[in-house]
């Protein structure tokens, strides 16, 4: 009887803003579903790097997987900052209990994020697996998965064999990763695949906006990347975008290169994809338009009279999800036919739901805003309830209240990015009632509004100062990292000498 692979799984992600001023607690991680033990686990994000990594790892008969309770995604969402040490040990406490509790390991599955950020862990990724590697010892092999807009130096590879990260912005092969971590994981473990890795990180550092992989120049880098997995056998490169909302030591863009077992065509890789991003740097810094609000607004009501609608105005910028500056220029410009989803406003709709309201009731009440300066005012808003929404459980109900003329505002207890026009239109509400759409995201809803062909127009807006979540990083108060080591801050010189 040939000998049965055991491959521990746990899950430990968050892309943490760590500027925002409500820190990510324990209490955030645990709610119904989280944390999540044994097949539980395994059954999370069926369509994600989870289910990814499930599904393949169970297409071997000799493969066993163990789910280690790991909690989800904190209920926050990317809505929260600072991860508590608290929370932090707690959680990776358990799962070092569990993993120490278990028979011999041949593989452990990380799934990662790679923009967790921790007080006082620098590196909280290579910090699990470092300790991860300390229980199961060094000969088993440690297989992650990240997205792209982790921030990763050496330090995970160090400690880790192998990571797999999303190429698209937004992020297409989440599954696609996770079926590569099982697949090469499990051949690492039987000997045909010896993971020798490279890390080099590129400084720059970029708002998110930036970084819609649907065009040019971050479609030719994706490109760059993908040619390199085609023509070379078992090469695997690794883009990570980073995330400059974690004040962390290690932000900005970062590449990994796994091969075969060839330390040369690893080097010539990453000095290839190297010398492309700093070429094109300026090209990726400057891919998008964002207008003021004002004149999105302005420009929205041009677009619906010529025809050129719905119109999607995406406030890229708000990171609480409090922001009210878009939702006071749509009724200062008195647009009409707009739907507003969502702005977080927790006691509004507590208040709605200790009300019993139903449809048809009058809603008055001041909404958003006051989280902190980067939320702008709250708004007064006179309406009527349309709907309450309680589809994702307790806790997390969405109210929608009309106001104006046809316009529709939904309100939500935390940020929420709608990036499919279908989460709309599920909570009941009509696709032809409304010609301007506005949303808080920056690269994901063009899954749903533009990729897809759906909005003939598409405006990105932006609030009067730099506050915390718009592309003036300067106005950001960093103090784990210096802005001037990056370019466009700075010139810094790379790529090193060999
Ligand atoms: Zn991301």
């Amino acid at each position: 009887m040939t000998h049965r692979i055991r491959i521990a799984v746990l899950q430990f992600a968050h892309e943490t803003v760590t500027f925002l001023p409500n820190d990510t607690t324990r209490q955030d991680f645990i709610y119904p579903g989280s944390p999540a033990s044994g097949e539980a686990l395994l059954a999370t994000d069926p369509k994600g790097y989870m289910g990814g990594f499930v599904q393949v790892a169970r297409e071997y008969d000799d493969v066993e997987l163990v789910g280690i309770t790991s909690p989800l995604w904190p209920i926050t969402g990317t809505g929260s900052g600072w991860v508590t040490k608290d929370a932090y040990e707690h959680f990776l406490g358990i799962m070092i209990a569990e993993l120490k509790a278990q028979p011999k390991l041949d593989g452990v599955y990380l799934a990662l994020h790679g923009a967790l950020a921790v007080r006082g862990v620098p590196r909280p990724e290579a910090d699990i697996a470092r300790r991860v590697r300390e229980v199961v010892g060094k000969d088993v092999f440690l297989s992650a998965t990240f997205d792209p807009h982790g921030n990763e130096d050496e330090a995970f590879l160090e400690q880790a064999d192998m990571a797999f990260c999303v190429k698209y912005f937004p992020h297409y092969d989440m599954h696609l990763q996770g079926e590569r971590a099982a697949r090469m994981l499990v051949r690492a473990i039987r000997g045909s695949f010896r993971p020798v890795t490279r890390t080099l990180r590129v400084p720059i550092i970029a708002p998110t906006v930036v970084m819609w992989t649907g065009a040019s120049p971050w479609s030719d880098l994706i490109q760059r990347a993908l040619i390199w997995e085609a023509r070379e056998p078992d090469v695997f490169v690794n883009v990570f975008f980073g995330f400059p909302w974690s004040d962390v030591p290690d932000a900005g863009m970062g590449l990994q290169v796994l091969t075969h077992d060839d330390p040369e065509l690893a080097d010539r890789v990453i000095r290839d994809m190297a010398d492309w991003i700093w070429r094109r740097r300026d090209a990726l810094l400057n891919t998008v338009k964002i207008h003021p609000m004002k004149d999105g607004v302005a420009l929205a009501r041009e677009a619906v009279t010529a025809g050129k609608s719905p119109v999607v105005l995406a406030d890229y910028s708000d990171r609480s999800g409090y922001a009210t500056w878009l939702l006071q220029e749509i009724v200062a410009q008195k647009l009409e036919r707009a739907l507003i989803a969502t702005i977080a406003s927790p006691d509004a709709v507590r208040s709605v739901l200790a009300a019993g309201a139903k449809p048809g009731d009058p809603f008055d009440a001041e909404i958003g805003g006051v989280f902190d300066d980067s939320a702008g005012a709250p708004v007064r808003v006179s309406g009527t309830v349309q709907l309450v929404d309680a589809a994702r459980g307790k806790g997390n109900e969405w109210i929608c209240v009309s106001f104006g003329k046809g316009n529709v505002l939904v309100l939500s207890p935390y940020l929420v990015q709608i990036v499919e026009p279908s989460e709309l239109w599920q909570l009941g509400l009509e696709p032809g009632a409304f010609d301007v759409i506005a949303i808080k995201s920056r690269a994901h809803f063009r899954r749903g509004f533009d990729d897809s062909g759906f909005a003939p127009t598409i405006l990105l807006v932006e609030p009067p100062q730099p506050f915390m979540g718009t592309v003036r990083l300067e106005a950001l108060p960093y103090e784990n990292l210096t802005l001037t080591d990056y370019y466009p801050y700075g010139n810094p010189s790379f790529p090193p000498a060999v």
